[in-house]
């Protein structure tokens, strides 16, 4: 089979209507966003406060059905907030997985706390359940129903699975482990806005969740993000620590804790309203894409990712999973060298300079998804 990447290749091509180049994913901007910015502009309220600012979180709560949502300034500053929110504090470990983009181990580290690196599953590519069960059971113990980490006596305050490329994890599974050991569950939701687990939106299962409005995502606000939870008193305090901590008064500036500038500019949100307005039928679109692959793959033998029962999927970055990374290479060589953009998923977090000294499991299906899963284009194609 090592040659025959270039049906592949054309298949690709014919699926974009084009031989050029064509990249992994692209925004799509075919609704309300120009009329939007304008009325920003003509508002003068291109800043930080701003009538798209409270839509954009009336339209998450509606999306999610969250009790609150709360903008933020990136996926990044609401995971790191989230964690916060989750009783997060300097010195604790959190649970998460060794397959993920760097963001997920970043938030933890902003908060001073010490990731841990757990396997996911060979299915949803997201933290494994019974990875975390058996860390817990080998290293944790309840001390005042509180869990510790024996060996570093160290309180494991929180778990964050991450909802790899829109498909979600095991999230029953997860919780009911985390419930067993007391552990808040904070969802990396960045990739998943749009996918449901057993009809729940991710990011509402756990005791908090963000989402990502980068470029790259599903829709776009240029940069921007957004934490939800069905908590009142959680989300009204991430909407006050996001908004520098200052006590509501007309005139008198008072800050009683330190909060952080984490605020979506209106001029952002306008985009994301706009964009949000059209993530259903861009996801549709995705979907019909992924049809197509999934019966052109299947005629090829090859493993593209499907959604898991129980689940939808938005289908944010597609991806086939290669034998052996020797065929992975040549995929990736053959695919880039003929116009068609495709990228392997991400090191394991050990790799990295900064996180290589942090506890770990023996991540043996990271280790096998790494080698293999390569992401191809998935725009919608409006
Ligand atoms: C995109 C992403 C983030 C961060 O979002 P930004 O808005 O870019 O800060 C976090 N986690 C994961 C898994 C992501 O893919």
């Amino acid at each position: 089979m090592a040659n025959d990447f270039e049906t592949t290749i054309d298949f690709i091509k014919s699926q974009f209507k084009t031989d050029e180049f064509i990249p992994l994913h692209v925004p799509h901007f075919g609704g309300n966003e120009k009329k939007y910015l304008l009325e920003t502009i003509d508002s003068t309220f291109v800043s930080s406060v701003g009538a798209f600012v409270d839509r954009f979180e009336v339209m998450m709560q509606d999306i999610t059905t969250a009790k609150k949502g709360i903008a933020v300034v990136n996926g990044t500053a609401g995971l790191q907030v989230a964690l916060r929110l989750a009783g997060v504090m300097s010195d604790d470990e959190v649970l998460t997985q060794g397959l993920t983009f760097v963001a997920t181990a970043n938030a933890i580290a902003y908060n001073n706390a010490h990731p841990v690196f757990l396997d996911v599953d060979i299915d949803t590519m997201g933290l494994s359940p019974i990875a975390v069960s058996n860390f817990l059971d080998e290293n944790a113990e309840m001390r005042n129903n509180v869990c510790y980490n024996k060996k570093t006596n160290r309180k494991i305050a929180a778990c964050m699975p991450m909802h790899t490329f829109g498909f979600p994890v095991h999230l029953d599974e997860l919780l009911s482990v985390c419930d067993k050991w007391n552990i808040t569950v904070v969802e990396d939701a960045a990739e998943s806005l749009g996918s449901y687990y057993k009809g729940k939106h991710t990011g509402t299962l756990g005791k908090l969740g963000a989402f990502s409005f980068n470029g790259n995502k599903v829709v776009t606000s240029g940069g921007g993000g957004a934490i939800i939870t069905n908590d009142e008193e959680i989300g009204t305090k991430a909407k006050y620590l996001t908004t520098t901590a200052k006590k509501p008064h007309p005139y008198e500036f008072y800050h009683d804790e330190l909060g952080y500038n984490y605020r979506m500019p209106n001029l952002n949100a306008a985009l994301a309203c706009a964009q949000l307005e059209q993530l259903n039928s861009l996801i549709e679109n995705k979907r019909t894409l992924a049809t197509e692959y999934a019966s052109f793959f299947a005629s090829k033998g090859i493993n593209f990712r499907t959604e898991l029962e129980n689940t939808k999927a938005n289908y944010w970055l597609m991806c086939i999973e290669l034998e052996n990374k020797a065929e992975r290479d040549l995929f990736l060589k053959q695919s880039n060298e003929n116009n068609v953009m495709s990228r392997p998923i991400w090191q394991l977090m050990h790799r990295l300079p900064m996180y290589n000294h942090c506890q770990r499991d023996e991540q043996k299906n990271a280790l096998f998804l790494e080698e293999r899963i390569v992401n191809i284009p998935s725009s919608a194609r409006m």
